[in-house]
């Protein structure tokens, strides 16, 4: 039904491949002169390949073979006009603060560097800077440390959405579970998603990987969370 190319599982030189719909799912067939026939499960739903059909990049600009790459992809990879992608998510770590110590954490808290925190007009700032990207990335993610660390994160969520970004707060959860009032008031501000951090329904892992008893504390921000019909998205 489609042919395309992939490359040999043995040898991983590109050879032709074809899609075909079998029972319901679309099988990728491949075969290499010296290797032979391989094939495998390349969606497992008919309706939802179809859908990503829609999103396949190749059709709307051009071939992957372009002359002025002769070997095609995947061999020069200098991001092509075939796979170049913009910014979906903006990423902007707001503070380097937290009331958590989690033994695998990555950010820094040595008191004597200078702590990373952005004023909130340095963000503002970085969310122009962004609104001018062609095209302008939708969605922006709030990280840290704890963003919830900073009295004014409400604000700067609201500057975000009044900018028409899609709005991201990566969160301990421990803030939003003390306080159902945060909640309401970064949802009125704006704010789409949660995501929370959301390592286990077992405590023994919290007290092993952040250094104390937290399901409780999850829940209860989940449930504060909901009660202003914010999305949540569990991370760990
Ligand atoms: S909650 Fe996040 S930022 Fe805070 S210590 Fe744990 S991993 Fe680090
Ligand atoms: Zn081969």
């Amino acid at each position: 039904m489609k042919k395309t190319k992939s490359i040999c599982p043995v040898c991983q030189k590109k050879i032709d491949a074809e899609l075909t719909e079998v029972n319901g799912r679309i099988l990728i067939t491949k075969t290499c002169k010296e290797h032979g026939t391989f094939s495998a499960t390349h969606w497992e739903s008919i309706e939802v390949f179809n859908f990503a059909e829609k999103f396949d990049y190749f059709k709307y600009f051009g071939d992957a073979n372009a002359p002025k790459n002769p070997e095609g992809c995947p061999y020069i990879c200098v991001s092509c006009k075939n796979h170049v992608s913009s910014t979906v998510i903006g990423v902007i770590d707001v503070t380097k603060r937290c009331d958590l110590r989690c033994t695998i954490c990555f950010s820094s808290f040595d008191e004597h560097e200078v702590n990373y925190e952005p004023s909130k007009e340095k963000i503002v700032e970085m969310l122009k800077f962004l609104c001018k990207r062609k095209p302008k990335p939708p969605a922006l993610l709030f990280s840290g440390g704890e963003p919830l660390q900073r009295k004014d994160m409400p604000e700067i969520i609201g500057a975000a959405h009044k900018l028409r970004f899609m709005t991201i707060l990566a969160t301990n959860g421990v803030r939003l579970a003390e306080s159902p009032e945060l909640a309401e008031k970064l949802k009125r501000n704006g704010l789409n998603i949660v995501y929370l951090q959301f390592d286990s329904f077992h405590d023994k892992f919290y007290e092993k990987i952040r250094g104390r008893k937290l399901l409780k504390t999850k829940m209860q921000a989940i449930e504060n969370c909901r009660k202003y019909d914010i999305e949540i998205i569990l991370v760990n």
